[in-house]
């Protein structure tokens, strides 16, 4: 990679998922055999990035019900990617 970088002439909208109720990015997962335990992530662009911590502890796809990081949301990611 490398060459000049010349900036996108129109932005283009990403296809963030983010929270439906406050707009967060943050969410968190609990795990489905001990339920105090959760995993927080972050969704930008698309792309699910478990936290750093919490990488290979729990596998997080689309059918994972995420909890909102910081208001009452929760539901399935995949809920999220739809416009
Ligand atoms: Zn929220």
């Amino acid at each position: 990679m490398g060459g000049g970088l010349s900036g996108p002439a129109t932005p283009r909208e990403e296809p963030t998922m983010k929270c439906p109720q406050c707009g967060c990015q943050e969410f968190y997962a609990k795990d489905p055999v001990d339920p105090f335990e959760t995993y927080r992530f972050m969704c930008p662009g698309g792309d699910i990035i478990p936290d750093p911590d919490n990488i290979g502890q729990i596998e997080i796809t689309l059918q994972t019900e995420a909890f909102c990081d910081r208001c009452s949301w929760h539901g399935r990611l995949d809920a999220l990617k739809t416009t």
